[in-house]
């Protein structure tokens, strides 16, 4: 299986080697060459099978020669025992034909852990058969950097340097990113907020003498092994819900697409998905992109589903470029255009294409602390405010078919968001009770990326 950019000017690559590189030379993204399709039967076969058989089934055809099949198999359950459900990914129904899909039993609770245990595997397994080592850094605004440590820590190969935003992330979060005490992880308060701390990343990205040098490797979300690993939950909630004989839809509380993007996999896989439903806050370039065909970015305003607080949805370019047709310089162009201006029009028939496969809605403030409140109130169910943007945006989308909502991280997560909603002070589960009492470590740096550069070469050659 060979990985194409998105922006067709960067070699195809296998994908051990588009994994270990993340971004594309030419600032694209890669893709696989083509989907591999699963049959009607082999979709079927996968009913009443474990989380993982499900993972090795839907995942291997994408791995080409990288891993053995034991090798992957042995990977997989690696990367999911340590989660605090034996479902893993467990389905709960919230009304008549609308079911929750619950993400966030993983170790630093949110769907980020999904991804992230398995790359964390994925990457030593690679990087000890070639005796290599590599540099991973990452930006946050909260959950991609915990679920980076959690999967890193005190792996022999890695170094994990995590770039967020001093003062702007939840304590929980930050604590889950302070208090691991594995010398390979180095969490880095940054003074500015998460545009300063990507800033950073994609300038140290383009530097490419420090990128060899270092051999910077990239995790975040446009990476395609993350990818890969969501399009699994889709089929084990599909087929729980009696998938491939019936059809089922999803909701996704979206900010860079990632999450979304890998149900989008999971239908051209051939998995009977009727509709793919985005649901933003009011940071909302993607419904008014959908609703409009303009997509074009305002600033971002705080709210409280940080993770969703983003202006540019990154793994929109992967989609962007199925929809022309799979034209790696119409999409450059669309990518110069919004760098030089600010956004762009989407042609009528990407368009046409794109509202065949997603509907999209939008949730204000109010309306999501009122569905906080709601559903606590009706079902006793406590959302985190992500998964409530999810809940308000499905409930307007439901119909004949099946709906599942994502949700996407713990109410324990953002606790001050849904105690205000429920007057409800959320536990954390009991394997993290003791998160507040552990010590913290963190180095506090200004926004330079000199004196940033200077920190990684000396933690990792000094
Ligand atoms: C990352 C995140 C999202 C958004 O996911 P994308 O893949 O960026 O669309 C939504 N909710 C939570 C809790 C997250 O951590």
């Amino acid at each position: 299986m060979q990985y194409l950019s998105t922006r067709g000017a960067a070699p195809a690559l296998s994908f051990e080697a588009a994994m270990l590189s993340g971004l594309a030379r030419d600032g694209g993204l890669y893709v696989p060459a083509s989907v591999p399709v699963m049959s009607k039967a082999e979709v079927a076969a996968l009913a009443g099978q474990s989380y993982e058989d499900v993972a090795f089934q839907v995942m291997r055809p994408f791995l080409g020669e990288t891993f053995t099949d034991p090798e992957f198999r042995t990977l997989i359950a690696r990367a999911y025992a340590g989660f605090g459900h034996p479902a893993r990914a467990p389905l709960r129904q919230l009304a008549p034909n609308h079911f929750l899909l619950e993400l966030f039993h993983g170790p630093t609770l949110a769907f980020k852990d999904f991804a992230m245990q398995l790359i964390g595997q994925l990457f030593q397994a690679a990087l000890s058969r070639s005796g290599e080592r590599v540099t991973i850094v990452g930006a946050t605004s909260g959950d991609t950097g915990s679920a980076a440590i959690e999967a890193f820590k005190g792996l022999s190969n890695v170094d994990v340097f995590i770039l967020f935003p001093h003062g702007r992330v939840s304590e929980v979060q930050r604590r889950q990113m302070t208090t691991p005490a594995e010398a390979n992880v180095h969490a880095i308060a940054v003074d500015g907020d998460f545009d300063t701390c990507q800033g950073l990343l994609k300038d140290m990205f383009n530097d490419f003498t420090f990128r060899d040098r270092v051999r910077l490797a990239g995790v975040n979300s446009i990476n395609w092994a993350r990818v890969l690993a969501q399009v699994v939950y889709y089929f084990s909630a599909a087929v729980s819900l009696g998938a491939p004989h019936r059809a089922v839809s999803f909701t996704v509380p979206t900010g860079n697409f990632g999450d979304i993007f890998a149900g989008y996999i999971a239908r051209a896989m051939g998995l009977p998905i009727e509709k793919l439903v985005i649901a933003t806050n009011h940071n909302d370039i993607l419904h008014r992109c959908l609703s409009t065909g303009d997509y074009r970015t305002e600033g971002v305003r705080p709210s409280i589903s940080p993770s969703m607080d983003i202006q540019v949805s990154s793994n929109f370019e992967r989609v962007l470029f199925d929809a022309y047709g799979r034209d790696g310089r119409a999409v450059a162009q669309l990518m110069d255009e919004l760098k030089a201006t600010g956004g762009f029009a989407i042609s009528q028939g990407a368009l046409e294409m794109l509202r065949a496969t997603f509907a999209s809605g939008r949730v204000g403030e109010d309306e999501t602390r009122a569905t906080i409140s709601r559903l606590h109130r009706e079902t006793g169910e406590v959302l985190c405010p992500h998964t409530a943007v999810g809940v308000a945006v499905a409930e307007a989308h439901q119909g004949a078919t099946p709906m599942v909502t994502l949700a996407t991280a713990h109410p324990a997560k953002f606790p001050d968001a849904v105690e205000a909603a429920t007057g409800l002070h959320p536990a954390l589960p009991e394997r993290m009770a003791d998160l507040f009492e552990r010590p913290e470590r963190v180095t506090r740096m200004a926004n330079d990326r000199q004196a940033l550069q200077a920190l990684i070469l000396e933690r990792t050659e000094g």
